[in-house]
C-alpha cells in the first residue's frame, strides 16, 4: 500500500455531513495552521453522504493545484465514526488528527497535539474546557466517560471530543477491525501503550444544529456500549441469582412461620407460590444470562479482531 517514499508526516482527517456553512472557514484556518507546522501534510475531507453544498466545496478545494486537500466520498450516510475510518484507510501520514467540521473543535489546537504524538504517545485525547454544549449533553457524556474508564482501565476524562491524534501503529490496528460498530476513541485506547490529553478550548456551533439527533445519540452509547464490554449481559446472570436467593430465603421464611404461627398465618399457601415464583423467574434470568455468554463470545469472534500486534522484530528482518 504506502510506501516511505509516498508518506506524508501529518494527516488531518475530517469527517463531513452537511456542514456547507462552516466548510470553507474549516478549511481556511485548518491549511493556515498546517501550513504553519511546515511539515509535509494532507487533509483529508471524508463527505459522510451530505445532500447540500459540502460535496462540491470538497471537490472544489481538493481540485486547486497547490492543495495539500484529498476528498473522500462516500456513497451514502454511514455516520462519523465510519467515515472517519474511511479517512483513516485513505491517510498516510506518520500521524494521524482527527477532527470535526463544525469549527467546535479550533484547528489551532492541532500543533498541541502534534507536539505530544512527538514526544513519543500512541494516542493524544483532549478535553474540552469550557465545554460549550447543552446540560443534557454534558450530563450523558460525563455518564459515559466513566462508564468508559471503568471497562477500559484507561483514565481519559472526555471521549466524545474527537479531536485527537494518533501515531500510525495504532490507526493500522484500528483499520484491521472489521466490526460494524466503532466507536474510535475506545477502539484506539485498546490498541495504545501510552496515552496523554491536552486541553482544548471548545467553540458553541457557529452554524446548524448537532447532526445527532437523539436516537442517533442513542444508537452510538449503544455502539460505545457493546464495543467495549459484555457485562450488561453478566448482569442478568447476577440478577438470576439474586432473585432466586431472594425467593428461597423467602420460601424457608414461610416454614418456619408457619410451623412456628400454624396454617392460618401463610394464608393458605398463597405466599409460598410468591416464593415459588421467585425461584423460577430467577432460574429464568440465570438462564438468559447464559445464553448471553456464549452470544458475547460469538460476538468477540465473529468481530475477528487481531489478537495482537507485533511492534517490531529484531534480529532478523521482519517478514513484510
Ligand atoms: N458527522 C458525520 N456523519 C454523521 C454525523 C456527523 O460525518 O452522520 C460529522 C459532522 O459533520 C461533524 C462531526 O461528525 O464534523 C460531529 O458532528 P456534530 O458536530 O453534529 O456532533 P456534536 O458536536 O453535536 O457531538
Ligand atoms: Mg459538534
Amino acid at each position: 500500500m504506502s510506501s516511505d517514499k509516498d508518506s506524508v508526516s501529518i494527516s488531518v482527517v475530517v469527517p463531513v455531513f452537511n456542514e456547507e456553512a462552516t466548510l470553507g472557514e474549516l478549511i481556511r484556518r485548518l491549511t493556515a495552521v498546517m501550513d504553519g507546522l511546515s511539515r509535509s501534510h494532507e487533509i483529508l475531507l471524508v463527505d459522510d453522504g451530505s445532500s447540500d453544498a459540502t460535496p462540491s466545496i470538497i471537490e472544489e478545494a481538493s481540485n486547486k493545484t497547490v492543495s495539500r486537500i484529498v476528498g473522500v466520498f462516500l456513497n451514502r450516510n454511514y455516520g462519523q465514526h465510519a467515515a472517519v475510518m474511511a479517512g483513516f484507510a485513505q491517510s498516510r501520514g506518520e500521524v494521524v488528527v482527527t477532527l470535526d467540521a463544525d469549527l467546535q473543535n479550533p484547528p489551532e489546537e492541532i500543533p498541541k497535539l502534534v507536539a505530544k504524538l512527538d514526544e513519543g504517545f500512541d494516542v493524544v485525547g483532549s478535553v474540552r474546557v469550557p465545554r460549550e454544549d447543552s446540560a443534557f449533553r454534558r450530563l450523558a457524556s460525563y455518564i459515559t466517560n466513566r462508564a468508559v474508564q471503568k471497562a477500559t482501565g484507561v483514565n481519559m476524562h472526555d471521549y466524545g471530543c474527537m479531536l485527537r491524534g494518533y501515531r500510525r501503529s495504532i490507526v493500522k490496528a484500528m483499520l484491521q477491525c472489521h466490526e460494524r460498530s466503532t466507536f474510535i476513541p475506545v477502539l484506539a485506547n485498546s490498541f495504545a501503550r501510552r496515552t496523554t490529553e491536552v486541553e482544548v478550548s471548545h467553540a458553541p456551533r457557529p452554524a446548524g444544529g448537532s447532526k445527532y439527533s437523539l436516537w442517533k445519540l442513542i444508537n452510538l452509547q449503544f455502539d460505545l456500549l457493546t464495543s467495549m464490554t459484555t457485562f450488561p449481559i453478566r448482569l442478568l446472570s447476577l440478577l438470576g441469582t439474586l432473585i432466586s436467593i431472594t425467593g428461597i430465603g423467602f420460601g424457608l421464611f414461610l416454614l418456619l412461620m408457619r410451623l412456628i404461627q400454624g396454617p392460618e398465618w401463610a394464608v393458605q399457601g398463597v405466599f409460598t407460590l410468591f416464593a415459588i415464583l421467585f425461584v423460577f423467574v430467577g432460574a429464568q434470568f440465570i438462564g438468559l444470562g447464559l445464553l448471553g455468554e456464549y452470544l458475547g463470545r460469538v460476538y468477540y469472534d465473529v468481530r475477528a479482531r487481531p489478537r495482537y500486534f507485533v511492534q517490531r522484530v529484531t534480529g532478523r528482518e521482519a517478514p513484510e
